[in-house]
């Protein structure tokens, strides 16, 4: 069955002044708001960053003292509070405590995001695919309108092809964002899309049992952060998502060679662990921009940020690219950006 429920991340991983930064704290302060207002399920379940030599202790002291320069709590336990709240774990070098982290029932809150968007007379076109954009004739450099012309199709062909005019055009089609990008914007400004898979695993026992989000110390230059151990809301335990570079963004196949890969992850944080009651769960797919990082590291090589701007010579679109993780934390803090670079009304977002 696929899972519901996602993280909501603190904003530790993603370097001083990027957007990913900058929109996952403000995201998540929205985020826990919302949930909270309108009982959209979450839980503040903290997350432990795991260390088990000196090397990867090293990580985890920068990158507290990164923590504290953006002022997104962390704090170091001590060996007794790591044994006595999970007796189960193996942090032989340390453990740094993230109290800020959560999870969040995702279709719960895209749910309350479909209501909301009825309430407020919107419509959505579903099954439908957007195979071109122009310009609408007439339009010049620097004019807000007249706008932009969408071309659609049926996903399934049936219902034939149809246009719609709009005079702002967001485009935050996922793994279809570069393409959809590319229907507009010149050919010297044509990007190619990348994709990372994620594989998860499903954990059948009942023990070992964690009450925490587990996390291995960050390995620089990896596309995502590591086998971790995450929860839903009743405390069941899955694992992952891993990296695998793929080129077609259709194939969500789960691959049994990427459970053989994690286990050893796996049993380094939490070396109790039945292998036979692991198993291929489901996989995700990340819209890269290249071959990058999601997380920072010390010095950024490689770090690829969310790329959202309204493009030049074309007033009203707006460019919603490499949204991968942590682009479900940062959501409301994305659409409170994408307001102001149309609008202006947040001005304190995206200065
Ligand atoms: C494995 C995995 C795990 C993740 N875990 C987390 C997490 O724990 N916490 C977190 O904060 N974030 C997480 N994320 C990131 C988060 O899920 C994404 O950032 C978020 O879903 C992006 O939302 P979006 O609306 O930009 O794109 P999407 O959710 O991908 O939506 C894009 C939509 O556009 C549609 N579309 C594409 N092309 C076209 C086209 N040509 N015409 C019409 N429609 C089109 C697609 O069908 C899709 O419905 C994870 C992502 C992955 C892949």
């Amino acid at each position: 069955m696929f899972c519901s429920y996602q993280v909501i991340h603190a904003g530790i991983y993603y370097g001083p002044t990027s957007l990913k930064t900058k929109l996952c704290i403000r995201g998540k302060h929205l985020l826990y708001e919302l949930c909270s207002a309108q009982d959209i399920p979450h839980r503040r379940t903290k997350k432990w960053i795991i260390a088990q030599n000196a090397q990867q202790m090293a990580e985890l002291e920068l990158l507290h003292t990164f923590t504290k320069s953006i002022d997104v709590p962390t704090h170091f336990l001590t060996r007794r509070e790591i044994e006595e709240q999970e007796p189960d774990v193996r942090a032989d070098a340390g453990v740094l405590e993230s109290p800020t982290t959560g999870i969040i029932d995702s279709h719960a809150y895209m749910a309350y995001l479909e209501g909301s968007l009825d309430e407020r007379g919107g419509e959505e076109i579903l099954h439908t695919v957007v195979t071109d954009i122009e310009p609408l004739a007439g339009s010049q450099e620097g004019d807000r309108i007249p706008g932009y012309s969408i071309t659609t199709q049926s996903r399934d062909g049936a219902g034939g092809q149809d246009t719609i005019t709009a005079e702002t055009v967001i485009n935050s089609a996922g793994l279809g964002a570069v393409d959809v990008s590319n229907m507009l914007l010149p050919p010297e400004r044509h990007r190619k899309p990348y994709f990372a898979k994620g594989s998860y695993f499903s954990y059948a026992a009942s023990h070992p049992k964690p009450k925490t989000l587990l996390y291995p110390a960050p390995t620089p230059g990896l596309g995502g952060l590591g086998t971790h151990l995450t929860l839903d809301m009743a405390g069941r335990v899955r694992f992952g998502p891993d990296v695998e570079w793929i080129d077609d963004p259709t194939d969500l196949a789960p691959n049994p060679a990427r459970l053989e890969a994690a286990v050893p992850v796996i049993q380094t944080y939490l070396p109790g662990v039945r292998r036979d009651a692991l198993d291929l769960d489901y996989c995700g797919i990340r819209p890269k921009l290249g071959r990058t990082s999601g997380t920072y590291g010390k010095d950024g090589k490689g770090f690829a940020d969310f790329y959202i701007k309204e493009e030049a010579g074309f007033p009203g679109f707006v460019n919603l690219l490499g949204i991968e993780s942590p682009g479900l934390t940062a959501s409301l803090a994305i659409a409170e950006m994408v307001d102001d670079l149309l609008y202006g009304r947040n001005a304190s977002i995206s200065e």
